[in-house]
């Protein structure tokens, strides 16, 4: 267990999946004793095996946790983000740092973890997966004939066309409703309402869910942003696990690759013109080493300009160079015109762009 403060001063207990004492799965959530309070009378720590986020209800407790196995990137961007601020402080005030991070933690392997954890998560996040897939093209409809969900992609500036071509869809309670299953209905209830897009695992398809609730005609992203950090509102994006990038499958892309972070980014650049088997989006910051296929020979790193963007393109830059790409990076300026590539577009069109337009065109 590793406790880390957000700069914000909140506290999150980043677990290890084998800390978790009697896992057991409770319709969509993984109940289990809290390590952190010690009590051994309930479950009360409760969480979301999808994004690895959970909270404890004990009333004394109240921790938040992340399990670091499930959610890889969040767990990396907090120990990175925490550390970075260790260096920061202890330059300061000579190692009086509060924070027990450390970059160097160890997170058990495959083999090491519990396989009754295991084999229970895995078979529920499997169907989750299908299910999904199954839905894909029902969800493609829907997304045709929601007002609000072309709504929401015009007021992105993204064409439905080119959102549709991607694989976007809507699922909305009606379809949920249709399925015959209680089970299935019990396991989707998270991702309704959302706007889903398929991701390329490795050896799979995956999914990331944007949630619509809330959101009216006229609200911008930022604003919706904030609606949903509210207590009680869903969370902004789930994922499956694992997820995968958002792109054509591997064995389609490019040569030559430009990487953003968010899947409104690729769409954004899609609707610019670039090309569909040019552009991946990581949904995250993270990309599994052995994701890009080998034809990939140069990588083009457009992330955030924020200090994550910063981190995992530094961390990024050197995993690519050490497997022999060619890498360069367009980090988003922080110029007060779009902090992603999707608001940028959405408030400049092709101007908005144009850092990346340039880069893009001196290496290709
Ligand atoms: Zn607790």
């Amino acid at each position: 267990m590793i406790t880390i403060f957000t700069r914000r001063g909140k506290r999150i207990e980043i677990l290890s999946q084998s800390e978790l004492r009697h896992p057991r799965l409770t319709g969509s959530r993984v109940r289990a004793f809290c390590p952190i309070h010690g009590s051994d009378h309930q479950r009360s720590l409760s969480i979301d095996p999808a994004s690895g986020w959970g909270y404890c209800f004990n009333a004394a407790c109240q921790a938040k946790v992340l399990i670091a196995e499930w959610n890889p990137s969040a767990a990396h961007h907090l120990l990175a983000a925490s550390s970075s601020r260790d260096r920061d402080q202890a330059a300061d005030q000579e190692g009086l740092a509060g924070s027990q991070a450390s970059p160097h933690s160890h997170w058990p392997t495959q083999q090491e973890e519990r396989p009754s954890t295991t084999s229970v998560l895995s078979r529920w996040q499997e169907e989750e997966r299908c299910i999904l897939q199954a839905l894909e093209p029902t969800m493609q409809a829907a997304l045709k004939s929601s007002r609000q969900g072309r709504a929401y992609l015009r007021e992105r500036a993204i064409p439905l066309e080119i959102a549709l071509a991607g694989g976007v869809g809507l699922l909305t309670p009606t379809i949920i409703s249709r399925l015959t299953r209680p089970r299935q209905r019990r396991l989707l209830q998270r991702w309704s309402g959302r706007l889903i897009f398929p991701l390329q695992a490795e050896n799979t398809r995956g999914y990331i869910g944007r949630t619509l609730a809330g959101w009216h005609p006229g609200m911008d992203e930022n604003a919706h942003k904030q609606l949903l950090e509210r207590p009680g509102r869903p969370q902004r994006w789930i994922k499956t696990n694992p997820a995968g990038c958002f792109s054509l499958p591997r064995e389609q892309l490019a040569p030559q690759l430009t990487v953003v972070e968010g899947t409104f980014d690729r769409l954004a650049l899609l609707a610019a013109g670039f090309r569909a088997n040019e552009v991946i989006a990581l949904a995250g910051t993270a990309l599994p080493l052995s994701w890009l296929p080998a034809q990939v020979r140069s990588v083009l790193l457009a992330l955030d300009g924020d200090e994550g963007g910063r981190e995992a393109t530094a961390r990024l830059s050197a995993q690519l160079r050490e497997q022999g790409r060619a890498v360069s990076w367009c980090l988003i300026p922080l110029d007060g015109q779009g902090k992603d590539w999707n608001e940028r577009w959405r408030l400049s069109g092709h101007t908005g762009l144009e850092p990346l337009l340039d880069s893009y065109r001196r290496l290709y």
